[in-house]
């Protein structure tokens, strides 16, 4: 009985779907428009195609487009990829045991708490997918980190962008956004690509003053180069917290951002949600032995530290020497105004310096360069120099 109503049913819809088909000219229109009308995130212009478009050799440009660790991977974790290479016949570890242990016992988390991502771009998505339905909002800055608005709206919730003060997070303001269909916020502390930076006393209060059934989603990417002063205890506020996600990244102070691996710290009940929406081998096996052994390389997070601290201060001594405005930055990056940003782009990239413009983010006359080493900082100031209008 059962199966011959399937079959009934079967051949209904094919009658349906063939006539579907001829009245539409492209399938890609049936799609929901809230896909249809995402606009792709643009990442940094890779090194490769800036050399096949100048013809020059690659090891003439630089790149200081996309908040990379100009020192490269860390040593400890360039040894553990070797060893994972031997091994790539078998599937990752799909619950990623050992990265989970060493977190756990780094940042006294529960292993059921942590949510492995590739990449935290995947942590972030995971928390809007386990969260977000169409007849929802989620609220974020403008200005703010360009995945936020991407990942709300592949779910077809509403993304209400909350306007800026001072280039930064206006937490007030996003208080008075949140509405009875508010699921979920964004704060990114430091910010990218404007740098800005929340301090603790005040973001806690912040999650403090939401509503239980609000998520907040702290995205901590740029956490280690903050000094330790500037650092919130976030890790602490999930105990009293359990809408409070956390998520960081090894694609930045650890210097991993090709291998793709992230991290969110949430409370158990959320994390499994975030688990079950993720893809079951999400984070690859040589993704997870790198990003294991590069968590115990604290000499190599120090000298990345240490670097970007002083090549922030050469940057900005560049700019003040230029007459450039710049916004004060707690990243590995920065953000300057340099009157318009895509002449001056397109200048760079003829000297082979390749940069992020920001116009997409509402900062057409910034560009937002990455601190890389004292070399590569001194020759984009000086292409900077001849690249400057007037
Ligand atoms: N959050 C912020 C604020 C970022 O700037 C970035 C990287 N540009 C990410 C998250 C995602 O980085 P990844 O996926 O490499 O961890």
């Amino acid at each position: 009985m059962v199966f011959s109503f399937e079959l009934t049913e079967h051949s209904k819809l094919d009658t349906r779907n063939s006539k579907l088909n001829t009245a539409f000219m492209d399938i890609c229109d049936l799609a929901p428009s809230y896909i249809r009308s995402i606009a792709p995130y643009q990442p940094g212009k890779p090194i490769s195609e800036l050399a096949r478009e100048l013809g020059l050799p690659e090891a003439g440009i630089i790149k200081l487009a996309s908040n990379e660790n100009p020192i490269g991977v860390s040593p400890l974790a360039q040894r553990a990829i070797e060893r994972a290479v031997a091994d790539l016949a078998r599937y990752p570890d799909g619950n990623g045991f050992e990265l989970k242990q060493a977190l756990s016992r780094r940042f006294g988390v529960d292993p059921a708490a942590i949510v492995l991502g590739n990449g935290s771009n995947d942590v972030l998505e995971l928390a809007a997918r386990a969260f977000l339905t169409p007849d929802l909002e989620a609220i974020y800055a403008r200005h703010a980190f360009a995945v936020y608005p991407l990942a709300v709206q592949a779910t077809g919730a509403r993304g209400i962008e909350v306007a800026a003060r001072g280039f930064g997070h206006d937490l007030a303001a996003m208080r008075s956004a949140v509405t009875g269909r508010t699921r979920v916020v964004f704060v990114a502390n430091p910010n990218n690509p404007t740098g800005t930076f929340v301090r603790s006393r005040e973001l806690e209060a912040f999650i403090a003053s939401l509503p239980p059934e609000v998520v907040l989603v702290l995205d901590e990417a740029y956490n280690e180069y903050l000094p330790e002063e500037l650092k919130s205890d976030s890790v602490a506020w999930l105990k009293r917290f359990p809408n409070l996600v956390v998520t960081r990244t090894f694609s930045k102070v650890y210097g991993l951002a090709g291998l793709r691996v992230g991290y969110a710290f949430a409370s158990p009940g959320v994390a499994d949600l975030m688990n079950r929406v993720r893809q079951p081998f999400n984070v690859n096996s040589v993704s997870l032995a790198a990003a294991t052994a590069a968590l115990d390389d604290t000499e190599f997070v120090r000298r990345s530290y240490e670097l970007n601290q002083a090549g922030m201060r050469q940057l900005v001594n560049g700019f003040e020497r230029l007459g450039v405005e710049f916004i004060p930055s707690l990243g590995n990056f920065v953000s300057v105004n340099v009157g318009d940003g895509a002449r001056v782009f397109r200048r760079l990239l003829e000297r082979g310096v390749i940069v992020r413009p920001i116009a997409g983010y509402g900062l057409p006359q910034h560009l937002r360069v990455t601190v890389g080493l004292e070399s590569e900082n001194e020759r984009f100031l000086d292409a900077l120099s001849q690249s400057l209008p007037g």
